[in-house]
């Protein structure tokens, strides 16, 4: 495999996309699936040209392939300057953010944004750390928006033809809960979010508590954005 394979324009075998349905339970905040997809693109120095392509986990986490496949394929040590972007079902676990801060750490000239759809068993200690560690690393990690929803659909889906607009939405309440827990997870918060895992066809519950250290470190545009909270009305 090369990263030819990658090529952003006339790709006659669109051979780095994804189906739509893929991208719908892969990408989907509101599902569950075990399995993590990875959509990336690389620029490298002054091009401008994209590289895209897809990764998946196999035995190992699907950061962890990408982060061996880019280090196997580059044959000289001479420095290279790359803007890599991330967009990952799930955000990394901390052994990945600790992988990947190592990654960046022996490439300065690389930089890293990351985008993810859902918070990998975002309560757990480790897991806030490790993205806790990630983001002060310089790495940018961000919840996917409509935008960039919209931006994988047309460049890493094989879509129907005539369908380049018909990307797929959820209610965006989901992004913005996740957002909000991102948000606490960076400010060293209790976790806000809390998901209970449905089994088989139960239905998995997303619900948010707010404590009083949410209240007085979240930023209160940020708690009102969510629609979930109610500004103070006075009332005579
Ligand atoms: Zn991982």
């Amino acid at each position: 495999i090369s990263w030819s394979t990658g090529i952003s324009t006339g790709d006659p075998t669109l051979r780095r996309r994804i189906e739509p349905w893929e991208f719908e339970v892969f990408f989907d905040p509101r599902e569950l699936r075990k399995e993590t997809c990875l959509l990336y693109e690389i620029k490298w120095g002054t091009s401008h040209k994209i590289w895209r392509s897809t990764a998946r986990n196999t035995t190992s986490h699907a950061e962890m392939n990408f982060i061996e496949k880019f280090t196997s394929e580059r044959c000289s040590d001479a420095p290279i300057s790359c803007s890599i972007t991330w967009f990952l079902s799930w955000s990394p676990c901390w052994e990945c953010s600790k992988a990947i801060r190592e990654f960046v750490s022996r490439h300065p000239s690389v930089t890293l944004v990351i985008y993810v759809a859902r918070l990998y068993w975002h309560m757990d200690q480790q897991n806030r750390q490790g993205l806790r560690d990630l983001i002060s690393s310089g790495v940018t990690v961000q919840i996917m928006r409509v935008s960039e929803y919209c931006h994988c659909w047309r460049n890493f889906v094989n879509y129907l033809p005539g369908k380049e607009a018909h990307c797929p939405r959820c209610p965006p309440l989901w992004m913005t809960l996740y957002a909000l827990e991102l948000h606490c997870i960076i400010l060293s918060l209790p976790p806000c979010l809390k998901i209970s895992r449905g089994h088989q066809n139960q239905l998995t519950l997303f619900r948010l508590t707010l404590q009083n250290c949410h209240y007085q470190t979240i930023p209160p545009h940020v708690l009102l954005a969510t629609g979930l909270i109610q500004p103070y009305v006075t009332w005579r």
